[in-house]
């Protein structure tokens, strides 16, 4: 029979962890215990919850970042007037996740170390420039969510290391956060294709800068610097945003799947830039 421990402390889960180093982490379980479910986890004779871990859940503020701990739920994160003063690019997402009940169990820490293409938190973590916090009990690293995403499922996590924290620099520079996800149906769906954008325009409607990014179009989030230099310096109109859409189809590296094929996504990828025009604060 499983052994499930719920610590309280960081100290508490370091020293399960080492008394039971075969035991398998989760937050909210609703990707772990899925898979544990369905076979494509092997099941592990003790699961240690990071539940009540108050140490990791929290959401702290410095003058120019925000430190987002690893097992706040994406409903905390969604009510919680830091974001949604500082990050609204990532609150847009976090309404798209799953469903209430997925949102007050999964956590952001879940959505990251999944690693999954259609996460709906990694497409903004990843125009934030997003850090990870890794630590073992004794040190800890840092590194960026790019790095730290090595593939689809696949991250740089090692054995006894946990995801404690997630670090962003407060995009003071854009005026302009949106993030739009398109899936089989409105709610609880995967995305097919999703883009995430920081844009800063001028009074005049110039893009100033661009940060963009896609999900679910390729084995990781897509980033393309030679969109957002296309951008820069022009006016936001639908030439301009149609000239880009045509440089990303060209770059993101879609799949086949249950959900969609792969030119579908391509397309998309290109449409949602055209949506932006929609989408932009009024002048
Ligand atoms: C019905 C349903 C609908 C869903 N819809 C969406 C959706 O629309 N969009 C979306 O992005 N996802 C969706 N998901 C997937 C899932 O809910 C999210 O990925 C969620 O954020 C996972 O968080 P969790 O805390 O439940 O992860 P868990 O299941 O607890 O953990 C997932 C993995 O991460 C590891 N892990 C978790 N926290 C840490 C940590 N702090 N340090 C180290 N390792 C850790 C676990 O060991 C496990 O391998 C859905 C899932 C279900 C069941």
């Amino acid at each position: 029979m499983t052994q499930v421990y719920l610590p309280r402390t960081l100290a508490e889960l370091w020293s399960y962890l080492e008394g039971k180093p075969e035991a398998l982490v989760y937050a909210g379980g609703t990707d772990l215990l899925v898979k544990m479910r369905t076979g494509k986890v092997t099941a592990a004779p003790a699961l240690i919850c990071l539940e009540r871990l108050a140490e990791i859940r929290d959401v702290r503020e410095t003058a120019d970042a925000i430190r987002i701990g690893a097992a706040a739920t994406h409903a905390e994160l969604l009510r919680h007037p830091l974001i949604l003063t500082h990050l609204p690019v990532l609150t847009q997402a976090l309404h798209t996740l799953g469903s209430p009940l997925i949102r007050n169990m999964g956590t952001i820490g879940g959505n990251i170390c999944t690693a999954s293409p259609a996460g709906d938190t990694l497409p903004p973590l990843y125009i934030l420039r997003a850090e990870v916090e890794l630590c073992n009990g004794e040190t800890i690293r840092i590194m960026t969510i790019e790095e730290f995403i090595t593939g689809p499922g696949a991250t740089q996590l090692q054995k006894g290391e946990l995801l404690t924290g997630v670090l962003l620099k407060k995009p003071v520079e854009y005026n302009f956060h949106h993030f739009e996800k398109v899936g089989q149906r409105k709610s609880m769906a995967c995305a097919v294709a999703s883009m995430a954008a920081l844009l800063r325009l001028s009074p005049a409607g110039v893009i100033e800068a661009a940060r963009l990014s896609w999900g679910s179009v390729g084995p990781t989030v897509v980033t393309a610097a030679v969109v957002e230099d296309a951008l820069i310096g022009e006016k936001l109109s639908l030439e301009t945003l149609a000239a880009a859409a045509g440089k990303i189809k060209q770059i993101v590296a879609p799949i086949d799947d249950v959900r969609a094929t792969a030119e579908y996504r391509r397309s998309v990828s290109g449409n949602l830039l055209l949506r932006l025009l929609d989408a932009r604060p009024p002048s």
